[in-house]
């Protein structure tokens, strides 16, 4: 069997290529060297070195079912309830690893949905989607890429439908067509991972209706393709990356990454289009890709969750607290939060089922449960780390006076603890509990967990939709012996 796998350093190389990048009003250069992006490229190089390590092998690659070859799990195609949970155990790895968005899994998502959804658009319609995604997504396997996908349109005002809207770029469409392609125009923003992603997957944004065709659309493109803009997003407390020093970042290894993508004309040949016009199975395509990505936050967000808890339970012990009943108390309640978050991953990919194309799906009703609970937790768990790191977190002068040849003795003889914490080692678990909890990593660990893979409205509407409140009032009928009518 072959191996396809890419190195961590091949990865790096790969994605050293001109972009249209911009970031605070100026054009980027050689983007991976910037101090505030190459923590994200760190991240998504992590999963890379991982996949070479026999001790993550079983996590981390999978056997295709296209080619037979051992692929990087963040390109498999489910083919199994194992592979489902195996998916969420993988990302609760990486979330340990990096204590940060990994940025792979919305490509994976998204193949995973347009999988299934292609191949009944093709039995309506006669159409040839299912084979030209499966050839674009064997070149994905062969040659390990990282894919992005990107869902969400920039909206203009709410109240209105797509083709209503004051400006028809509020919503990504097609604006001509040849025989060799179609041209798009729109915006995609809140992009994961964009910049460090060699492909991207372009899907609508919600479902969609007779005269929004030219809305309805699905293609996949190199993220440097002629015509894209990229203009990277900020994050708080972002600034810090650019300092000298490295302890007042938090965590300074790792970070997520945030694009806002604008498409001008961007031409997109037949062979990478994947939707057209097809409305009817717009919401289809929204719907399971934004189930996998709800069932992905049961993973991605308790391993990032197991470092904060790392992280509150040692400063705890740095601050002499570790045996205070309630301290003790905390700590297990943020584990009990977490885990049950878990639960939700685990359980939703335990319950998958077949889709007619053959691949397993997770099962929708308990992926929007995971992610409804997703948008709550986190900033619980976030707030007992707050409570029991203490408001030194959001005081502590800088790295720069820490090690200041004048007021850092004093601040080390006042920052001491207990006898054997080294008061350096206190400043970064500090650090950390602020950057996860109110900096850069905070994007990942709360916001993204509020709105990422959908807002908790969007969570709603699919539980409302999946209840089955029929065959529960049944239920309760037949108990009382009120007749069923
Ligand atoms: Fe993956 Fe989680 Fe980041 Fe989404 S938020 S890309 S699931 S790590
Ligand atoms: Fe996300």
């Amino acid at each position: 069997m072959k191996m396809v796998l890419k190195s961590p350093e091949e990865y790096l190389e790969s994605i050293k290529r001109p972009v249209n990048l911009y970031m605070f009003g100026e054009k980027i250069k050689d983007f991976w060297n910037h101090p505030v992006i190459s923590p994200s490229i760190n991240s998504v190089k992590k999963i890379y070195e991982l996949a070479q390590i026999d001790e993550y092998k079983d996590l981390l690659t999978a056997t295709s079912h296209l080619t037979g070859e051992t692929i990087n799990r963040f390109t498999h195609i489910h083919q199994s309830v194992d592979d489902l949970i195996k998916k969420v155990k993988m990302q609760r790895l990486m979330g340990q690893k990096t204590a940060c968005c990994f940025q792979r899994c919305v490509g994976f998502d998204t193949a995973n949905a347009l999988y299934s959804v292609t191949y009944e658009m093709d039995k309506e319609y006669g159409t040839n989607y299912h084979e030209r995604f499966k050839k674009y997504w064997i070149e994905v396997q062969n040659q390990d890429l990282t894919v992005d996908g990107a869902m969400t349109d920039t909206k203009g005002d709410r109240s209105k439908r797509p083709n209503k809207q004051t400006d028809p770029d509020a919503f990504l469409h097609i604006v001509d067509e040849n025989d060799d392609g179609i041209i798009v125009r729109g915006a995609k923003i809140h992009q994961t991972g964009f910049l460090n992603s060699h492909r991207a997957i372009i899907m609508p944004t919600l479902s969609l209706r007779p005269g929004e065709e030219e809305y309805a659309v699905s293609f996949g493109v190199d993220t440097n393709e002629k015509g894209i803009t990229l203009i990277y997003g900020r994050q708080s407390c972002d600034t810090r990356k650019m300092e000298k020093g490295k302890l007042d970042i938090g965590n300074y290894k790792y970070g997520g990454q945030e694009i806002f993508v604008i498409f001008e004309d961007v031409f997109i040949p037949n062979d990478r289009i994947f939707m057209k016009r097809e409305i009817k199975f717009s919401g289809e395509l929204v719907n399971r890709f934004a189930g996998f990505h709800r069932q992905s936050y049961g993973g991605c967000k308790v391993g990032v969750g197991d470092v904060l808890i790392g992280a509150t339970s040692l400063i705890s012990e740095y601050n002499g607290v570790e045996k205070a009943s309630h301290i003790q108390d905390k700590l297990v309640e943020m584990v009990h939060l977490n885990e049950t978050l878990y639960s939700c991953g685990i359980a939703c990919s335990s319950l998958g089922f077949q889709r007619e194309a053959g691949n397993y799906e997770m099962d929708m009703l308990l992926a929007n449960v995971c992610k409804q609970n997703v948008t709550r937790f986190p900033y619980e768990i976030g707030r007992l780390a707050e409570d029991i790191a203490g408001g030194i977190i959001c005081t502590l002068p800088s790295e720069a006076d820490f090690n200041s040849e004048v007021v850092g003795s004093l601040l080390k003889k006042y920052l001491s603890t207990c006898n054997e914490v080294s008061v350096e080692d206190r400043y970064k678990v500090l650090r950390f509990i602020e950057n996860l909890t109110m900096g850069v990593a905070s994007v990942s660990y709360r916001t993204e967990s509020m709105h990422g893979a959908g807002s908790p409205q969007a969570q709603r509407i699919m539980i409302r939709r999946q209840a089955n409140f029929e065959s529960k009032k049944k239920l309760i009928k037949e108990i009382l012996d009120i007749k069923v009518f």
